[in-house]
Formats: C-alpha cells, sequence, structure tokens
C-alpha cells in the first residue's frame, strides 16, 4: 500500500449537491489509483448548523455511490481533546497566545479568545491543479484559532485532524483556497508536513454562477430518488471539470479510477448540465443486460401497473420504452399517462367512426395512392393471414416479427401497410411502431386487434 491518503471531509449542515461529491469523487479516484486511503470525516464543529439528518444523508450518499471510505468515519467534534491539545503546544512554544477581548454582542463580557501569532512571512506552495501559489501572511493578521481554550475553531480543527490521520493530498473545493495559507502556518508551527494541496474549480450552474441548493441543484439523495444511476451520477460528476481526453465519455467508477489525472482538472469553473445528467444516465442504462434493466426500473413502476399486467407484456413493454428513458423515475406515471397506457391496456375512449377515420392513411404518408375503408379492410385483412402464419417464437424479439411483415410492406407501400397495422393496434395517433406493439402483445392480442379494425372498416 502506497503513503497516500486523502480525505473527504463534509460539513453536515445541509444536503450536499452533485458539486459536493464531484469532490469526493475526485478524492476517492485519486486514492483507489494510487493504492492509497480514502477516509471520511464529519466536520461538525459548527455546532448550530450541523444535523444528524445531513450526517446520515452523507453516508447514505456515499454508499449509494459506491464511494467507500477506509476505516471508521471520524467525527471532528470527537477529536476536541486533540484540538485543545494542539493549542496548548502553540501556545507554549510562543506560537500562539491568549488574547482578553470584549465579546463582539456588545454585552462587556470579556472573553479569553486565542490568537495565531503571525510570523508574517510569505506563504508558497505548488497546486497540483493551480501551480504556484504565493501568498503574504501579514494581510491575514493574528487570526483567531479558538474561541477559548477549549473552543477549536475551524482552521485549528482541520489541521490537527489532518495531521493525526496522516492525509498527504488535500483535494477540496477552491472556494477553500484562501484558508490553505493559515492552515499552513498552523502545520509549520506544530511541526507537521505539510501535505500536497490540489483545488479544484468550483461547480456551476448553467446561468455561470456558483451552483447552489437555492437555485435548483439536487441533492445526490434527490437523483437517487428520481431513479438515476449511482453511474450515470459518478460519471457525469467527474466530468464536472475533468475529461481525460479522446472520444469517450462513458466511464464506470474501475475506468475512472484508471483514467483520472489531477493535471487534467480544468482550472476555471466548470458547468454542471442536467441535460447532459440525463444523456450519462441514458448511456449508462445501454450498458446494463435485460435482467439488470429490469430490475433496476421496477421498484419506479406504480403498483397498480406491476399487479394489473402480466410480467412477460410487462418486460416488453420496460424494454421498448428504454430508449426514451431518461431515468427511472419517470416511469412513476405509468399508471395514468397515456403516452404508456395503451401499452398494456386496450381501453379506448375513441368511437368506431373515430378510430375508422384513423385508420384511413393520411394522405402524408401515401404518396397520392388512395385509401377507402374497403382497401384498408383488405390490407389488414392481408396482414391477418401472415400474422396466422406465425408462431408464438416469432414475437420474442422486435426484429422477428418485423422480418414477417417487412417485404409485405414493401411491396404494398410502408405507409399503406404500417399505418392502419399500428392503429389496429394501438388505437393511438402517436404510438410506438407496429413491430414493436406486435412483440408486445404477441399473436392471439394482436390479431384480436386487427380484427377488430377490419370490423370497423367492413361496418
Ligand atoms: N468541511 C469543508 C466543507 O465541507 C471541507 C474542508 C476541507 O476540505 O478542508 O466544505
Amino acid at each position: 500500500m502506497s503513503h497516500i491518503v486523502v480525505r473527504f471531509p463534509p460539513s453536515p449542515t445541509g444536503h450536499a449537491h452533485i458539486g459536493s461529491y464531484r469532490t469526493a469523487i475526485f478524492n476517492y479516484l485519486y486514492a483507489k489509483q494510487k493504492g492509497g486511503k480514502f477516509l471520511l470525516r464529519i466536520e461538525d464543529t459548527d455546532k448550530e448548523r450541523s444535523k444528524k439528518e445531513y450526517q446520515d444523508g452523507i453516508l447514505e450518499s456515499l454508499e449509494w455511490l459506491g464511494l467507500s471510505y477506509d476505516g471508521e468515519v471520524s467525527i471532528q467534534t470527537e477529536n476536541v481533546a486533540s484540538h485543545t491539545k494542539a493549542i496548548h503546544t502553540l501556545i507554549d512554544a510562543g506560537h500562539a497566545y491568549i488574547s482578553k477581548e470584549e465579546a463582539k454582542d456588545g454585552s462587556g463580557v470579556i472573553k479569553e479568545i486565542v490568537r495565531f501569532k503571525n510570523p508574517n512571512k510569505r506563504v508558497v506552495f505548488n497546486d497540483l491543479i493551480l501551480g504556484e501559489i504565493s501568498v503574504d501572511s501579514t494581510d491575514l493578521g493574528d487570526f483567531v484559532i479558538a474561541r477559548n481554550i477549549n473552543d477549536p475553531l475551524y482552521h485549528l480543527a482541520v489541521v490537527v485532524d489532518d495531521m493525526e490521520s496522516g492525509v498527504t493530498h488535500v483535494i477540496r473545493g477552491m472556494d477553500h483556497i484562501s484558508n490553505t495559507p493559515r492552515q499552513i502556518l498552523l502545520i509549520e508551527a506544530l511541526s507537521g508536513k505539510i501535505p500536497e494541496y490540489a483545488h479544484i474549480p468550483l461547480v456551476l450552474g448553467e446561468d455561470k454562477q456558483k451552483l447552489s441548493k437555492r437555485k435548483g441543484a439536487l441533492s445526490v439523495l434527490e437523483y437517487k430518488k428520481m431513479g438515476y444511476l449511482p453511474s450515470a451520477i459518478l460519471n457525469a460528476a467527474a466530468f464536472i471539470g475533468f475529461n481525460p481526453g479522446g472520444e469517450k465519455e462513458i466511464y464506470t467508477l474501475d475506468e475512472l479510477i484508471q483514467v483520472f489525472d489531477l493535471s487534467k482538472v480544468q482550472k476555471g469553473g466548470a458547468v454542471f448540465n442536467p441535460v447532459k445528467l440525463d444523456w450519462f444516465n441514458q448511456e449508462h442504462m445501454k450498458l446494463m443486460s435485460e435482467d439488470a434493466y429490469i430490475e433496476y426500473v421496477t421498484p419506479f413502476i406504480p403498483t397498480s401497473v406491476v399487479e394489473n399486467v402480466d410480467t412477460a407484456s410487462l418486460k416488453k413493454i420496460l424494454l421498448i420504452v428504454r430508449d426514451r428513458l431518461s431515468y427511472a423515475g419517470e416511469l412513476a406515471n405509468m399508471d395514468t399517462d397515456p403516452s404508456y397506457t395503451y401499452l398494456y391496456s386496450s381501453n379506448s375512449s375513441l368511437s368506431t367512426e373515430e378510430i375508422s377515420n384513423l385508420l384511413l392513411v393520411p394522405e402524408k404518408m401515401r404518396k397520392g395512392t388512395e385509401v377507402t375503408k374497403e382497401s384498408t379492410a383488405a390490407i389488414l385483412n392481408e396482414v391477418k393471414s401472415i400474422l396466422e402464419n406465425t408462431t408464438e417464437e416469432d414475437y420474442n424479439t422486435v426484429e422477428s416479427i418485423k422480418e414477417k411483415l417487412w417485404s409485405f410492406a414493401e411491396e404494398k407501400g410502408r405507409g399503406i401497410v404500417l399505418w392502419p397495422l399500428r392503429i389496429a393496434l394501438t388505437l393511438q395517433e402517436k404510438s410506438v411502431d407496429p413491430f414493436s406493439m406486435l412483440y408486445i402483445l404477441g399473436k392471439s392480442e394482436s390479431m384480436v386487434r386487427v380484427q377488430k379494425a377490419i370490423d370497423v372498416m367492413v361496418q
């Protein structure tokens, strides 16, 4: 095992959006590629805003994404003894001092806060993404490191925790870059080893402003609830501000581990595009076997549909709609959305006259050929005799049933045959193609529907 140790230290003060998990993903990829460790630390020093529910959400999100951390999760506030010890060390060595100051709340109360004795020097570090950063620490003044000797503030806590857990690489959002000089000064004063730093670009919304919950950025758990695949979220998030190069965009977690490269992370803000996420999800759905796909979408289908539609037909329907689906949650209204209901229910509100009109091939689909009720009935009769000669196995795939009818459709004109057949099977002006519908319905139901359409035409 290499000596590399990275950490993901979220503050449990809200449901984090995809941008925060992108930080986790970069850390995870870096650690796994180098055979290092990926640690999880909950930074709950802001006691008022930190909540257990958010902490649980972080753990659930990481588990769902498959980002497993090494060892136990550490909780920052449980390490106060070490933080206090470090404050004493700093005071004893003359790097920090207690300063009696009036509380800012106007109460006149005098507090003993702890300030870091700024050495007023130039802090230089080589950021793995941004290159050399040089800051004059004088501007930072003697910054506060604890509200009192037993109540450490954020910078001190981070530094002590990172040092204790042997963190070698701090990969975090660009919004933390102004914290780095203070943290480096503290590490030096505590005789620690300065880690490598990589500050990754901010995640922007499509308005090019920082992505935020207020502007509708969803949390990872909301995406989970909507039925996105964790592999798609991982892939999409990893591609915010990173691209391994080349044409390939669809990567599994294992593949991402292989190609991740901090030096290819862009410097400027990176836009997260939810439409692209849908594309990633569709592409990841395509990577699934039929059975895995069915298992993935089934929990999102309304119970009434699962209970009332026979399993084999439902499976066929789900395979047919796979290409138009962005994420599984779109199936949640399968029980009411008319673009789904006709696929499993023959109920139609159309009158016989409406059906009869619909069966006549529209002008633009018949290239001048005249159609009448009689000619339509004749075509459907011929289709029916072809179907009579099919076997149940011919309906096992869309292709195999298409093969049975294709030459007849070519001979008569595709529109002339396929339009009335599609209407006969679906009773919908817009629907899936007739071969998909034959595949879903199977031989006997298809023949019943074709016969019904013939009856309407000869009435
Ligand atoms: N707790 C900080 C956050 O949630 C991370 C600090 C760090 O990475 O050093 O943004």
